[in-house]
């Protein structure tokens, strides 16, 4: 899952990336409302952090841009504490959920949650045969048994099971599970679905990653 975060104030900023990453993010940070737009407009990205008091461009006017061209994109607007028209106003702009400053970090990952929960499936764990993943507890487990993932393999299997059946290209791979720093022209993808595969397939049937040649990979237990 990928998330631009807007927000000015660098520590505020700084606070919100790093505690994203630690939950396996990938997180692109702006500091204006104007690269919130630009950003916006060229990634596929799963959330939207949006402060509202924005240099260059206020974060209600980004809001209602960009609300106007990605209907479904999630939106959680910060607001600064005691500013309850704002949050209205946010609201009414197409927020989806708002957090008033300063919060707690848990808070801010709860509702984050809540948010990619919205419109796909209503509970928090994703399934698919006997792998299951629990995006609450962010525990993964195959036959009950728990798999231990590093943060880029947890992230990327959430994406997978949150497409399952459907192949999937490594671009879309790297657009929602990468952030804007990643390389190109490595195999990091590659890598990332080896390792997968060793710990959610090796020893077990049926096999759940499949390699679609000459377009990327798919997670099912449907006969291809
Ligand atoms: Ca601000």
């Amino acid at each position: 899952m990928r998330i631009l975060v807007v927000e000015d104030e660098k520590k505020v900023a700084n606070f919100i990336k790093k505690g994203l990453q630690q939950e396996g993010y990938a997180v692109d940070m702006v500091h204006d409302g104007q690269e919130a737009l630009v950003n916006a407009a060229a990634f596929d990205y799963d959330l939207l952090i949006l402060d509202l008091m924005l240099p260059k461009l206020a974060g209600l006017e980004v809001l209602r841009e960009i609300r106007s061209k990605k209907r479904n994109l999630p939106v959680l607007v910060l607001t600064a504490k005691g500013a309850v028209d704002d949050k209205v106003a946010g609201l009414d702009a197409g927020a989806d959920d708002y957090l008033i400053k300063p919060f707690a970090f848990a808070e801010l990952s709860a509702r984050i949650r809540a948010l990619l929960r919205r419109g796909t499936q209503e509970t928090p764990r994703l399934r698919v045969a006997d792998l299951e993943l629990d995006t609450a507890s962010r525990q993964v487990r195959r036959a009950g048994q728990i798999i231990d993932l590093k943060m880029k393999e947890y992230a990327l299997l959430e994406f997978l099971l949150r497409n399952a059946h459907r192949a999937v290209t490594r671009t879309m791979i790297v657009e929602h599970v990468w952030d804007i720093h990643f390389d190109s022209i490595s195999n990091v993808v590659d890598v990332h679905i080896n390792s997968l595969r060793n710990k959610i397939d090796k020893g077990f049937d049926p096999q759940l990653i499949h390699t679609i040649r000459g377009v990327g990979y798919m997670l099912s237990d449907r006969p291809q």
